[in-house]
C-alpha cells in the first residue's frame, strides 16, 4: 500500500506535468486503463471537472458508459469498478489532515498522463 499525505498527493499530480487538472491521470486497479477527468466528462459522469471530481481516481469511467466488469486480462477498455465496494483492491491511500484514509486509484506516471492528455487533445481536434 502506498500512503500519501494530501500535500504529497498534490505534488505527485503536479509532477505529471499536464496543463490542466482535468488531465490528471490515474490507473484503474482492475482494468488498468489510464483515465482522467476528461474521460469521466466524455462518459457523461458530469458536465465539468467540479462535477466529476468525486469520481476521479475512485470510480472507473466505464461505470458511466455501461462497461462490464473487468476481464481477466486488461484489454484496453474500461470496467465498472469502484473503490466504494465491498472488496478493496486499491493501491494508494491519501491521508487528509483530519486523519481520514481515502482510497484512490494509483497515479499514472508523468509519461502516461502526458500521453493520455495528448490523446484527448488529438480526439478533440478531430471532432471540432
Ligand atoms: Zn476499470
Amino acid at each position: 500500500m502506498n500512503t500519501m499525505t494530501l500535500e504529497q498527493f498534490h505534488a505527485a499530480l503536479k509532477a505529471q506535468g499536464v496543463k490542466s487538472h482535468i488531465d490528471f491521470a490515474f490507473v484503474c486497479p482492475m482494468c488498468k486503463t489510464v483515465q482522467s477527468g476528461r474521460d469521466l466528462i466524455a462518459a457523461g459522469a458530469g458536465a465539468d471537472f467540479a462535477k466529476v471530481d468525486k469520481y476521479l481516481a475512485f470510480s472507473c469511467y466505464g461505470r458511466f458508459t455501461g462497461a462490464g466488469s473487468s476481464r481477466k486480462e486488461p484489454d484496453g477498455n474500461p470496467c465498472d469498478w469502484s473503490l466504494g465496494g465491498l472488496f478493496q483492491f486499491h493501491e494508494l491511500e491519501v491521508v487528509t489532515p483530519d486523519g481520514a484514509k481515502n482510497p484512490r486509484f494509483a497515479l499514472a506516471t508523468p509519461e502516461q498522463a502526458q500521453a493520455h492528455a495528448a490523446k484527448h487533445a488529438a480526439e478533440a481536434q478531430v471532432t471540432q
